[in-house]
């Protein structure tokens, strides 16, 4: 590979292309190498600055009256003009055409210009502007910002074969008098002669003119597979084989290949293949016209559609398309993963969290506190007897209690509280920014709703259990980390159990550092 770096460093860019060496000297040696008039590289000049303006384009162009003629007449034609106001000064038509268009039209023109016009030449620029066509409508659709530099790399995707056939003369007149070759099959026959093909010549050839790197790429890139990651890319490489299309023999059959094309890449976003033919039809002549070439060719979209729709059941092109499906299989994935990572949080019996996740949570709210100055409660619960329940009733029945008792404990935290099972018939409740005051009635809530309500049913009869409850609140002391403030929340629990379960304790209070007082 080789690349050939361009004057464009000013914004750090370097096409990147594969021309072989002997190729760029021959081309180098070439006396009648398409060239641009001082007027198209004043352009070039100017578009690769780094703030183009209309004013600097008009002042340019209009240095040359048959050119500024035509600026003016293209920004009047239905191609750019949606209203029937006419413009009559350079700065308006640039203005109306846009910086990209008004670019790709000089250097189209310049090209024209310059050249004993025959019918090969006739026939590239043909396919060129079809493709220039079919570029701008695709792009309007799927990538409005991006129309104006996809148009202009259409138009001038394939001005490598110009290149390539002031080179060598009679290998490229032989190839491409060849009937057989479609512009694919041409690609890889140039391939093999010349080790690449002419839309890396081309991009060789804009860059030697000095075009901006980034359309010298987009040329480089035009017959290459398809781009699905790059909206505008595709735009371009799509229109390539729509003019194909439009220009081949059996147009039916070509667009059915298309629309086949088309459809690899499944999706939502669709084109239709009506309206964008429909609109080629509509603009083709102008823009021929500007560019004063022989009539085109005409289709019959409505003949050729249903002929197309035949040989395929379909009208639409599925395009952009790939892109949404690709969306929706990351926004399932990122599902996938949310759920993985709920569940990897969750406790499956009772729905809280579970002890890692309490853990992780414990600590980093302990750190935030330290780092904010803040405060924190933590509510340790141990059901009463529950070996007692598991042998009266069964391990079922218990089980059906921890899950009720979840759901009782998730209904009365709040937003921002973190109910969990620490293991067993333990729970655990984070109370962020809550006093022991605040967590002591957050517990009494407990402990009443617990009287008020059973945990489970043995035929009619009610089961309640009661519950021994420890609390820890950092203001009460010098805890070094979140194992230690648990630690605290678990002794207090230890001492209801001690004196008779069925209560709450606070540690710390009463001024006791390690026996909290009996509610
Ligand atoms: P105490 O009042 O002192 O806390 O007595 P206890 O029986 O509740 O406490 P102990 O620690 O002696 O026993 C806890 C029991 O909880 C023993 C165990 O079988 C039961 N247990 C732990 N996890 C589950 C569970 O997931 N389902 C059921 N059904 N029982 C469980
Ligand atoms: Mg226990
Ligand atoms: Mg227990």
């Amino acid at each position: 590979m080789r690349s050939i770096p361009v004057e464009d460093y000013s914004k750090g860019l370097v096409l990147s292309t594969e021309v072989p060496a002997f190729l760029i000297a021959d081309l180098l040696k070439c006396s009648n190498l398409p060239t641009l008039p001082t007027v198209a590289i004043k352009i070039l000049k100017i578009a690769r600055s780094d703030q183009p303006s209309v004013s600097d384009y008009a002042n340019a162009i209009e240095r040359d009256p048959a050119l500024t003629l035509r600026i003016i007449a293209l920004a009047n034609s239905a191609f750019f003009s949606r209203t029937p106001v006419k413009v009559h000064a350079c700065r308006e038509a640039t203005a109306r055409l846009g910086l990209d268009a008004t670019l790709a039209a000089v250097l189209s023109f310049s090209l024209l210009q310059n050249k004993a016009v025959d019918i090969h030449y006739q026939k590239v620029w043909m396919r060129s502007i079809i493709a220039s066509l079919a570029a701008r409508y695709l792009a309007v659709h799927i990538c409005p910002d991006s129309a104006g530099p996809v148009f202009t790399a259409a138009l001038l995707q394939d001005i490598g074969i110009l290149a390539l056939r002031a080179t060598y003369p009679s290998e490229i007149n032989k190839l491409y008098s060849t009937a057989t070759y479609n512009h694919r099959q041409l690609s890889a026959a140039e391939q093999e002669l010349f080790g690449c093909d002419h839309s890396q010549v081309g991009a060789w050839l804009a860059a030697k003119w000095g075009v901006p790197t980034p359309l010298a790429q987009r040329i480089c890139d035009s017959h290459g597979e398809y781009n699905i990651a790059s909206p505008d890319m595709l735009c371009i490489q799509l229109s390539g084989p729509i003019a194909d299309a439009w220009l081949s023999s059996h147009p039916a059959q070509a667009l059915v290949n298309v629309i086949r094309e088309f459809e690899a890449h499944e999706g939502a976003h669709t084109i239709s293949l009506r309206h964008l033919l429909e609109n080629i039809q509509q603009q083709l002549p102008a823009l021929v016209d500007m560019l004063q070439m022989a009539a085109p060719p005409m289709q019959d979209n409505e003949s050729l559609l249903a002929e197309a729709q035949q040989l395929l059941f379909h009208q639409t092109l599925l395009l952009n398309a790939r892109l949404d499906s690709q969306q929706a299989e990351l926004a399932s994935l990122h599902k996938r993963q949310d759920d993985l990572e709920e569940r990897s949080r969750t406790d499956t019996l009772t729905g809280l969290a579970n002890r890692a996740w309490l853990e992780e949570q414990l600590q980093k709210r302990f750190k935030l506190c330290q780092s904010q100055s803040r405060t924190m409660s933590v509510v340790f619960i141990d059901l009463d007897h529950f070996k007692k329940l598991n042998d009266q009733y069964g391990h079922q029945m218990g089980d059906a209690v921890l899950e009720k008792f979840g759901k009782t404990l998730q209904a009365l935290v709040r937003e921002g509280d973190l109910a969990g099972r620490w293991g067993g018939e333990e729970f655990l409740i984070i109370l962020p920014d809550e006093d022991a005051k605040a967590a002591h009635l957050f517990a009494q809530r407990i402990a009443q709703r617990l009287e008020k309500t059973p945990m489970a049913h043995d035929d009619q009869h009610p089961i309640h259990v009661s519950v021994s409850i420890g609390i820890a609140c950092l203001d009460d002391g010098g805890f070094g980390n979140a194992s230690e403030l648990i630690d605290a929340a678990d002794k207090s629990m230890y001492f209801i159990k001690r004196t008779g379960r069925g209560g709450i304790a606070v540690y710390g209070e009463r001024n006791s550092t390690d026996t909290p007082f009996e509610e």
